[in-house]
């Protein structure tokens, strides 16, 4: 007996957030590629609950569906879901919730804001009545599997739905509304749980879809106000979303450089009036113009009553401060979605729907989540419980308890967000102040600028004298120090570029004249910023520690470099910047082809012999081909590819016109560069497409960088700080350590240089192990190329 073809929906549930067109979109291309029938749900639970009415046919839609390999290409233009023109266009969806859906329905989602099916609020599932219609419409459409995105509320009603399933199924058997055939075969419900939530508010996972989205927007409004701020000397409060959750107000707070923060988890101390306006005074008397106050919309105090924007309006005003509030509002959740949101919907998707695929009764429903860094399936039950922890623990005053339920990366939050925010004078002095050279070395990456601020307060906070270095080595030789002012490093937040000067001399050029200016000023400890220069120029001055005696001090290399290249490492400053360009940049490529014509672009992209950068933008724009540097390039992969390309575009429907992506990494071959596979490309698409090239290479450093990139550069200074602050005793040691501040598995470790040496391809300038490359896959199915 065969098995029964499975039938998957996916619907989105609750707040809306950026994101989840990506996830919709690979859910439905992953089921199509199981082989499973694919529908989507219009307008979350409330879809479920009205479903189709009587018409339970989905004849009409196979009328005109074209087939490529098996795989329903579209039963509807895509286009109806992106107008919700479900009227107007097709008017046989208008009463239909549940709708069958083809591979290029959800063609060029990944860019687009909100939902495109729909989301609501449904009080009727909240009753078993509700419930009882939303499974009836399940079975009566033959769905046994169903992937929910939504918040903690929407996860629960899904909870609810699992576990209820068995009675809601026997209770239509027995009042005959399905069949015994019917019981049987829906006796058990697939379902998986994808977070959707701008608050990034469950506990369970680091960070949830929508939520670095939601951040980029509350920061691109704080860069206007800080502007405006400055220039009238004024002060803002800017309130943003977080009714229970402080992550947007915090990392907002760190990523744009503001004076105070009010979250529900950790409210300020009792006298909060008394401090905000000691914390400012202080930050004026520096001669700062401006201050501005971030605040969760659920900020409390410690008796738990809200502190309203009002309230912290008035006290600005108190100190006689141009006052003025901000409610961001509802731009918080608009807009297109960043490309950390495109890559973790869409990696957590597939996941998704691996599970829905492996579940069987005797196994939990998962939500897909993030934790060390890596997609995980955590239990739904679990991970709702272990969320209704953290409101119970704010409603007892237990505040540490609830700090610690949001995790380390939170708590290390609030630690960044002081040392930045307040003016110490030395205060919190350690007993052996330090001179600690910063400088920075390699190439422009994202956050680069905010590593080096968060170093000067740290160091000042401490006491220590932070020397900042211009221009890399080459500065250093000819002396080119000062010491660094708490006020200087106060736009450095949210810069781009490299406020210090950077190029990529390595120490090696003079050792002798770096040791002499190491010494002349007293440096103890060294802050190298860069990617893999920074990582050379810590091992080529501690190899020389036995002639120059001035190396022989603690050195910490801070990784930042768009390529992502080090060894043991995952992350480095300025990757989601460069990759939100890389984003934005195809979108527009893509715009101007489905105004034009049929069109490959190829776009070649920095990033050295390392294909991190082409294969996570591939995997956020959902690119046709991508070409590594580790895995080349080849004649036969070329002519494969071509065959690829003119089949996808055959199935196009006449007289479309629309734009596929090729990313091709710089140095994915020295012979097929990228301007020759795409005049190959021009050439034997003939009539069928044409092809154009394009050229990414120093846009990638980005402009304003990405408000992730910042507070992890923030977060990774103080880790480095703390380094050296640990070590000092070690200065008159023969060998003191050097390390680099790594990213690995979520967690901030201390890698020895030694030990990075060994994992290192010095040939390559890479890592000896990729940990990205299980993504290459990713880009082959969510193309199509492995299925059509
Ligand atoms: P979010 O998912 O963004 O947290 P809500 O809390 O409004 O948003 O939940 C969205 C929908 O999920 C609700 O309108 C309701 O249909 C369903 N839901 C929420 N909580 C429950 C519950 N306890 N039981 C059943 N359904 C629920």
């Amino acid at each position: 007996m065969t098995a029964q073809k499975r039938s998957v929906a996916i619907l989105t549930s609750g707040g809306d957030c950026a994101g989840m067109n990506a996830a919709v979109s690979t859910v439905v291309k992953l089921a199509l590629y199981r082989g499973c029938n694919t529908y989507v749900i219009r307008e979350g639970y409330e879809g479920l609950v009205k479903g189709n009415g009587d018409d339970v046919s989905m004849e009409h839609a196979e009328r005109d569906v074209t087939y490529l390999n098996n795989i329903p290409l579209s039963y509807h233009c895509g286009d109806f879901f992106r107008l919700g023109d479900f009227d107007g266009g097709d008017s046989s969806l208008s009463h239909r919730y549940i709708v069958k859906i083809g591979w290029d329905d959800v063609r060029g989602w990944n860019q687009m804001g909100g939902t495109l099916i729909g989301t609501a609020r449904c009080k009727e599932f909240r009753e078993r009545d509700g419930r009882l219609k939303a499974a009836f419409n399940l079975i009566r459409n033959g769905i046994d599997s169903l992937v929910v995105c939504g918040g903690d509320g929407s996860l629960t009603g899904a909870d609810i739905l699992r576990t209820e399933w068995p009675e809601l199924v026997q209770e239509l058997h027995s009042s005959g509304k399905i069949s015994e055939e019917q019981a049987q075969r829906f006796m058990h419900l697939h379902i998986a749980g994808l977070v959707g939530s701008i608050d990034n508010d469950l506990t369970s996972t680091e960070l949830t879809i929508g939520a670095s989205t939601a951040l980029q927007r509350i920061c691109e409004s704080l860069n206007s106000i800080s502007s405006t701020a400055s220039s009238h000397s004024r002060a803002f409060v800017v309130e943003v979303m977080g009714r229970h959750c402080g992550w947007l107000a915090l990392m907002a707070g760190i990523a744009s450089g503001a004076d105070y923060v009010f979250i529900p988890e950790r409210p300020p101390p009792e006298d909060w009036r008394q401090d905000l306006k000691d914390k400012l005074l202080k930050t004026r008397e520096q001669g700062k113009r401006k201050s501005i106050v971030v605040l969760a919309e659920g900020a409390i105090d410690r008796e738990l009553q809200p502190i309203t924007a009002d309230m912290v309006a008035a006290v600005l005003r108190d100190l006689h401060l141009d006052t003025r509030v901000t409610t961001l509002g509802h731009t918080q959740r608009g807009g297109s979605p960043d490309a950390n949101d495109r890559i973790l919907a869409t990696l957590q998707a597939i996941d998704a729907l691996e599970a829905l695929m492996e579940d069987d009764p005797g196994k939990p429903s998962y939500i897909i989540g993030i934790t060390q860094g890596r997609v995980r399936r955590l239990p739904l039950r679990d991970s709702i419980a272990h969320n209704n922890l953290l409101p119970e623990a704010i409603k007892e005053k237990r505040f540490d308890d609830a700090m610690k339920l949001r995790g380390k990366e939170f708590n290390d939050g609030i630690k960044t967000f002081l040392y930045n925010s307040i003016q110490m004078d030395g205060k919190a002095l350690t007993d052996e102040p330090l001179t600690i050279g910063i400088i920075h070395v390699g190439a422009p990456a994202g956050g680069i600028n905010a590593a080096a601020r968060t170093a000067v307060r740290f160091c000042l906070h401490h006491g220590h004298t932070p020397l900042l270095i211009q221009n890399g080595f080459k500065g250093l030789i000819k002396g080119q120090i000062d010491k660094a002012k708490w006020l200087r490093v106060d736009s450095w937040a949210s810069s781009g570029g490299s406020e210090l000067g950077i190029n990529r001399q390595l120490p090696d050029t003079d050792l002798d004249a770096v040791a002499t200016q190491l010494e002349k000023h007293k440096i103890q400890g060294l802050l190298i910023i860069g990617g893999f220069e920074a990582f050379q120029s810590i091992k080529i001055m501690s190899e020389a520690r036995q002639s120059h005696a001035p190396f022989r001090i603690p050195m910490v290399a801070l990784p930042a470099t768009l390529s992502n290249n080090l060894p043991l490492n995952e992350y480095s400053v300025g990757t989601y910047t460069s990759l939100d360009v890389l984003c934005r940049t195809c979108d527009m490529i893509l715009q101007s082809a489905s105004s034009s014509r049929n069109r490959v672009f190829v776009l070649e992209v920095q990033g050295g012999h390392c294909g991190f950068l082409p294969v996570m933008a591939g995997v956020a724009v959902s690119a046709s081909l991508v070409y590594t540097p580790e895995k080349g390039v080849t004649l036969t992969q070329l002519d494969e590819d071509l065959k690829f390309l003119r089949r996808r575009f055959k199935a196009d429907p006449e007289d479309s016109n629309d734009g596929r992506l090729v990313i091709c990494s710089e140095k994915a071959s020295l012979v097929y560069r990228a301007p020759f596979i795409s005049d190959i490309f021009g050439k034997e698409g003939g009539e069928i497409f044409d092809s154009r090239y394009e050229r990414l290479s120093h846009q990638l450093q980005g402009d304003t960088p990405s408000p992730l990139d910042r507070v992890e550069a923030s977060r990774l200074a103080v880790k480095c700080c703390e380094f050296l602050e640990k070590h000092a005793g070690s200065a008159c040691a023969w060998d003191p350590p050097s390390a680099m501040i790594t990213m690995r598995q979520g967690e901030v470790q201390i890698t020895p240089v030694s030990q990075m040496v060994e994992h290192a391809d010095f040939s390559f300038r890479r890592g000896k192990e990729q940990w990205w490359s299980a993504c290459e896959q990713y880009v082959d199915i969510i193309s199509g190329r492995l299925s059509i």
